[in-house]
């Protein structure tokens, strides 16, 4: 009968969580995701490293870039934390 948990399950865990969490921030950067997935697994300290990268894209919903200095900024930001610059609401109007 299964009334222990195998170890192999947390070693399972321990890979599969930093993994999931590093492709879903390279996803949010617009980076390859299975890439950063498969570094993150084996390496948790990269989650760090993708947490603070910029995106290499406009991500719809994650981030944007500033209209007076196009640096990154999140997307629902009005005001760019580099320039100060205020932001054109996104969808015209
Ligand atoms: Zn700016």
């Amino acid at each position: 009968m299964a009334d222990y948990v195998k170890p192999q399950f947390f070693v399972f865990l321990i890979v599969l969580i930093p993994g999931i969490l590093g492709g879903w921030l390279a996803a949010n950067r617009g980076r390859n995701i299975a890439g950063w997935c498969i570094l993150c697994a084996f390496f948790p300290i990269f989650l760090m490293v993708i947490y603070f990268h910029k995106p290499l894209k406009e991500v719809e919903g994650k981030f944007k870039r500033c209209s007076s200095c196009h640096e990154f900024i999140k997307w629902r930001e009005d005001i760019c934390k580099y320039c100060n610059a205020a932001q054109h609401p996104i969808g015209g109007g």
